[in-house]
């Protein structure tokens, strides 16, 4: 039988160490969970738990609000307390490097996890972000990820996952450009040194470069937090963009951000983050499950309006 969910809307390290009297045995249990600081946000539960329970599979799924430096002790934990899986989102998909056991291809080349399987004792990571995007442009503009001149912004986990998709397909140019120079730096060190003829660019972090790059992009990523709250500033206003410009913004909630809005207003296609959520969430629950993620009935729960 399918017992109700009883499930809170955001659970804590506090909650993890305390697991057995924090959840009842009346509720499905929580085999699985994204860790995020903040994670309040998350829409993974809402998709993967559709996807669960359609799949019938006796278990669910819930947010986890883990602060960088209480990853490890939560990671040690969920695989004691007997998690299949979990998501990391910002600002855990660098850091977990260092505490699984085995890395999947895809997020070695991405150097950031999101997605970890716990099997026995063992802890291994994989990135299903760079699948999420490539999927996501090509449903939402119609054009492979290859056909664009990119320009990205963030070097942080995402970011990560995106350039290394944007070289696995060959785009004709890749920009990158992040607020530090230390960090966009070495990634683009990173990604010279991997083999292929794509011309990789390192913007200098400053506007009026990133302004400058823009214009010479077609397709624009956003991959830093910017534009989550409400007041955030976007990084490009409308001046930078054209009719001809495709921009992505991976943040997904709100669902049209500053930068969107300032895209559009000058004529841009636009998507929010959105699909790249559903394609790297359903590649995620196939990792999981070894069963083909059930797609529609995951896009289904997404169009409905945020619950736990
Ligand atoms: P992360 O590892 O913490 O990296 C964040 C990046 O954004 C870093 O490069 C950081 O630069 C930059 N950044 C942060 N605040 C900034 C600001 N105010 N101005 C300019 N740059 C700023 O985080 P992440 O895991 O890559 O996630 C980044 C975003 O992508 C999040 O909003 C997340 O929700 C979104 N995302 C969405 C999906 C999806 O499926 N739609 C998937 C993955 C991620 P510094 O190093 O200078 O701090």
């Amino acid at each position: 039988m399918w017992h109700a969910l009883v499930i809170k809307s955001v659970y804590t390290l506090g909650d993890l160490r305390n697991w057995e009297n924090v959840i009842s045995l009346r509720q499905l249990p929580i085999r699985f969970g994204v860790l995020g600081d903040p994670v309040a946000h998350s829409l993974s539960p809402q998709m993967q738990n559709a996807a669960l329970k359609q799949a019938k599979i006796y278990a669910q799924y819930a947010r986890f609000e883990i602060r960088a430096a209480e990853l490890k002790a939560a990671l040690d934990l969920m695989r004691t307390l007997g998690f299949w899986g979990a998501n990391l989102t910002v600002p855990h998909k660098v850091a977990a490097l260092r505490f699984v056991d085995e890395l999947d291809g895809s997020a070695a080349r991405a150097g950031a996890i999101n997605t970890l399987m716990f099997e026995s004792d063992q802890m291994r990571g994989f990135n299903t972000d760079g699948v999420g995007i490539s999927r996501a442009i090509a449903e939402e503009f119609s054009r492979g990820l290859r056909e664009f001149r990119v320009l990205l912004l963030g070097a942080g986990g995402a970011a990560r996952a995106i350039a290394s998709q944007c070289l696995e397909e060959g785009v004709a140019h890749l920009g990158i450009w992040s607020r530090t120079h230390a960090a966009v730096y070495q990634l683009g060190k990173e990604l010279a040194a991997r083999e292929g003829n794509v011309s990789i660019e390192v913007i200098a972090p400053d506007r009026d470069a990133l302004f400058v790059a823009a214009g010479n992009a077609e397709l624009i990523i956003n991959a830093t937090p910017v534009g989550l709250r409400a007041d955030d500033q976007p990084l490009l206003m409308r001046e930078a963009f054209t009719k001809r410009h495709f921009v992505y913004d991976t943040v997904y909630q709100p669902s049209s951000t500053r930068l969107i809005e300032e895209a559009k207003a000058a004529g841009a296609s636009t998507a929010n983050g959105l699909s790249m959520l559903l394609h790297q969430g359903a590649e995620a629950f196939s990792l999981w499950t070894r069963r083909p993620a059930p797609l529609e009935t995951m896009r289904e729960a997404l169009r409905r309006p945020s619950s736990s």
